[in-house]
């Protein structure tokens, strides 16, 4: 990685989850939430060094055929572009975690942008128009993608060298390798959508993230710290789980 000076990481949406490891499982409880207004979209977070890259684009209310939602959802993640300082046009390119529609719902809102992914998530898309990374190549300067399989085949996250807090951090931008906070500390692995590919790969994205970041921005949720504690509870959960 390059000079980290360079680089500036914004969450310009954070991410919201209608199941929490903690609520009780079912669409009533998602009912609910929808009605109090969580939509459960995906985080939305902005990078800008020699090149302006979006990770993910969010999209709240995937499931509902009500077409406001669309509107919505586009007028919400253009306010939230123009709070920091960005149109539309000024992205180079969005990195697409992998392809469910909380994470590229609002793709369409990106023309001129490169569609960046990972080389698999390609393959198996070859209409998309996406643009193939290879594990370990860099979007921008000091900011690269890692392959973290399990939650689908394709999944990859980026992981970013910045200065934050006055400090030299490393911060990877999960996507669902990491949903939210919530789930590393009950191990949960989200196991709810139909192209899910292998509980096994997913941990072992979850432990490699934890080595390489100090902060972890999950897929649905506001940033963490990993803390050698945190390591430790994903640790002893997991090898507690392999021995049940
Ligand atoms: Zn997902």
């Amino acid at each position: 990685m390059k000079d980290p000076n360079y680089l500036m990481v914004r969450i310009v949406k954070v991410g919201t989850l209608t199941l929490e490891p903690t609520d009780l499982a079912g669409s009533l409880t998602i009912r609910c939430k929808h009605e109090l207004g969580v939509g459960g979209g995906s985080t939305v977070t902005l990078i800008r060094s020699d090149r302006t890259i979006l990770v993910d684009t969010g999209f709240d209310f995937e499931d509902s055929r009500d077409t406001h939602y669309v509107k919505r959802n586009r007028q919400q993640l253009l306010f939230a572009l123009r709070r920091n300082g960005v149109t539309p046009d000024q992205i180079d390119g969005v990195f697409i975690s992998h392809w469910h529609k909380d994470h590229f719902g609002n793709l369409s809102l990106f023309p001129h942008a490169r569609r960046l992914a990972s080389e698999r998530l390609c393959r198996e898309l070859p209409d998309e128009g996406l643009v193939p990374v290879a594990d370990g190549e860099e979007i921008a300067t000091s900011a690269r993608m890692v392959l973290t399989p399990g939650h689908t085949d394709g999944h990859a996250s980026v992981i970013v060298g910045c200065r934050l807090g006055g400090v030299a951090a490393r911060v990877a931008i999960a996507g669902d390798a990491i949903i939210s906070y919530g789930d590393v500390l009950t191990g949960r692995i989200w196991p709810y959508n139909a192209d899910f590919f292998d509980r096994n790969l997913a941990v072992e994205s979850v432990t490699h993230l934890f080595s390489q970041a100090d902060i972890i921005i999950p897929g649905h949720d506001v940033p963490f710290s990993v803390t050698p504690h945190l390591r430790k509870t994903w640790e002893k959960t997991m090898r507690t789980r392999t021995a049940d």
